[in-house]
């Protein structure tokens, strides 16, 4: 059996053209679905639905042979027990620094003064700032990050951006790149070892339905 680890929502609707390039179909929407288990097509394909920062937890351990993660999930897990070989080249965005609108980044950084930061990405955020040499207070949040530097949580947010609409719908503005964010296929060590003959056909289906979407977006 190859267990494949996905999320709901966005990294599924956008995973499911690669898996049926594959030749891979689940049997049912996991929108509509509350099952956490799903089948496919294949009887020795299945399909487990889990939090989207989960993904690579169950990658590590072995309880899914394959992932799918964004990379902002997989620099903060670390990589750990992970084969990293394809950038799918899906759900993209960026992860980015921003404040409240006329807050001045500029004058913090040149000052040295301390700078106040709510985000879910610690890891990142620790060591963007510190590769910048600055100074920051964290504070991890789960979600609406936004909302910190207007309630006088924080200054400002580390967070994912892609159109830019939530941000300015909460009169914030993005100050920083701090990097090009993009889902990755991950696959457990031992199971690229141990199960490589049944894995190695997936993944050189992916490689090349990534291969042609990078074309045509050309
Ligand atoms: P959750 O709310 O559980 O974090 P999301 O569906 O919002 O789940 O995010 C799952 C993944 O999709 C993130 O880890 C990231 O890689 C990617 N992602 C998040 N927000 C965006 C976005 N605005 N545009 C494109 N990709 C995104
Ligand atoms: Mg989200």
């Amino acid at each position: 059996m190859i267990t494949i680890a996905l999320s709901k929502g966005r990294i599924f609707d956008e995973t499911a053209p690669l898996l049926a390039a594959a030749g891979i179909h689940s049997t049912e929407e996991p929108g509509s679905s509350r099952k956490l288990i799903l089948g496919t097509n294949r009887e020795d394909v299945r399909l487990i639905i889990v939090r989207a920062s989960d993904v690579p937890t169950y990658v590590q351990y072995g309880a899914a042979d394959i992932g799918i993660a964004g990379k902002d999930v997989l620099d903060e897990h670390g990589g750990d027990g992970l084969y990293q070989p394809l950038d799918l080249q899906i759900a993209k965005c960026k992860m980015m620094v921003a404040v409240r609108k006329g807050f001045d980044y500029e004058a913090v950084i040149r000052q040295g003064a301390r700078l106040k930061v709510v985000t879910k990405y610690v890891k990142t955020a620790r060591e963007h700032f510190a590769e910048k040499g600055m100074h920051v207070d964290l504070i991890k949040l789960y979600g609406s990050m936004e909302l910190g530097p207007l309630v006088g949580l924080a200054d400002a947010i580390v967070d994912l951006v892609s159109t830019g609409g939530t941000l300015k719908a909460n009169n914030l503005e993005a100050v920083e790149h701090v990097g090009d964010v993009s889902s990755r296929l991950i696959v457990n060590q031992a199971s690229l070892k141990l199960k490589r003959s049944a894995l190695q056909p997936i993944l050189d289906d992916f490689t090349r339905a990534v291969a042609m979407n990078v074309d045509t977006n050309k």
